[in-house]
């Protein structure tokens, strides 16, 4: 997936820490076979060259990806949307270029894409495109679903405190020995702005992040982001970091791109909808404003509580 991984054990001897940690990268290089949009012969990418010859068969792990991504592109009107392939290839290429996708070429593109021209069967458990030249794109995802699959290898085993860095996905079990939890840093936050404790200690948890301004576009005076809407196939331009916690990476890898693209007000709105917490940074050239689902402002006073 074109990251690295970290992986976190405490256990009582090195031996059994070394067989865990062997057994988590095993689960990691499995499903970067499965994901990768780095690796032409990942399984996502071979569908992508199988698949509008018709309904083809799939692992467990890329259906359960897609499924958990349809849903969430049906929750946000399509919002989120693993079919922008095509789209995020051409601004990926402009990023190198340092200059906008061509127009013509953008709308080429989209008409290639839409998540309402992939369908899953899972009686079958198959996967079809309804147009030629599609491309499935997990990077909003997946890293999330890699982190909590490797922790619960681990927890398999009977390890309970370990934790999982797929580059910034976290997942993460018991807290570490003599700790209340795993200490997760909300990296860049201005102390004072907003009633939220700079580090919180969480157990058993998963909190991904995704920042519109990380890989960015500069040009014609605009800052534009790796994380397209779909609605006009453009990069964002507002400047969002949003950090969602969730029980399972899979939901706070793909919540935190579709926040980011639905918006402060809207992706709140997704967030109290499911057992998530999330909080939002917005900067703009009048400062920074940061907001925070209620979920989130339970973890944030339990944290400033003296008594915790
Ligand atoms: P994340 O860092 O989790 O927000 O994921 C960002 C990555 O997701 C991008 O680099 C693209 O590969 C992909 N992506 C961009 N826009 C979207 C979108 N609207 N829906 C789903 N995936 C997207
Ligand atoms: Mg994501």
């Amino acid at each position: 997936m074109g990251t690295l991984v970290r992986i976190t054990i405490f256990t009582a001897s090195a031996e059994e820490a070394k067989d865990a940690f062997r057994a988590g990268f095993d689960r990691i290089r499995d499903l970067d076979r499965i994901l990768s949009d780095y690796q032409p012969d990942s399984e996502l990418n071979r569908i992508t060259r199988t698949a509008p010859g018709g309904a083809v068969a799939v692992s467990a792990d890329l259906f359960t990806v897609l499924s958990a991504a349809q849903a969430l592109a049906d929750a946000t009107g399509g919002a989120f949307d693993i079919t922008q392939g095509p789209v995020v290839r051409l601004w990926r290429e402009a990023r190198k270029a340092a200059r906008l996708p061509d127009r013509g070429a953008l709308a080429e593109a989209a008409g290639r894409s839409g998540f309402r021209k992939l369908r899953l069967d899972p009686a079958r458990r198959t996967v079809a495109f309804d147009t030629a030249g599609m491309a499935l794109d997990a990077g909003a995802i997946g890293k999330g679903y890699a982190a909590s699959e490797a922790l619960e290898v681990l927890s398999a085993r009977g390890i309970r405190s370990a934790l999982v860095a797929v580059s910034g996905d976290l997942a993460f079990s018991g807290a570490p020995p003599g700790q209340r939890g795993w200490r997760i840093r909300i990296h860049a936050l201005d102390p004072g702005v907003a009633r939220v404790p700079p580090v919180l200690e969480l157990t058993d948890a998963a909190v991904s992040t995704s920042g519109s301004s990380e890989q960015h576009l500069d040009t014609g005076g605009r800052r534009y982001s790796h994380i397209i809407d779909p609605a006009s196939g453009m990069g964002l331009v507002d400047d969002l970091t949003v950090t969602v916690i969730a029980r399972h990476g899979l939901d706070a890898d793909g919540l935190d791109t579709a926040v980011s693209v639905l918006g402060r007000d809207r992706g709140l709105a997704l967030i109290e909808s499911r057992s998530a917490a999330a909080l939002i940074i917005e900067r703009t050239p009048g400062g920074e404003t940061v907001q925070v689902s209620s979920r989130f402002a339970q973890l944030a006073a339990r944290a400033l509580s003296p008594s915790h």
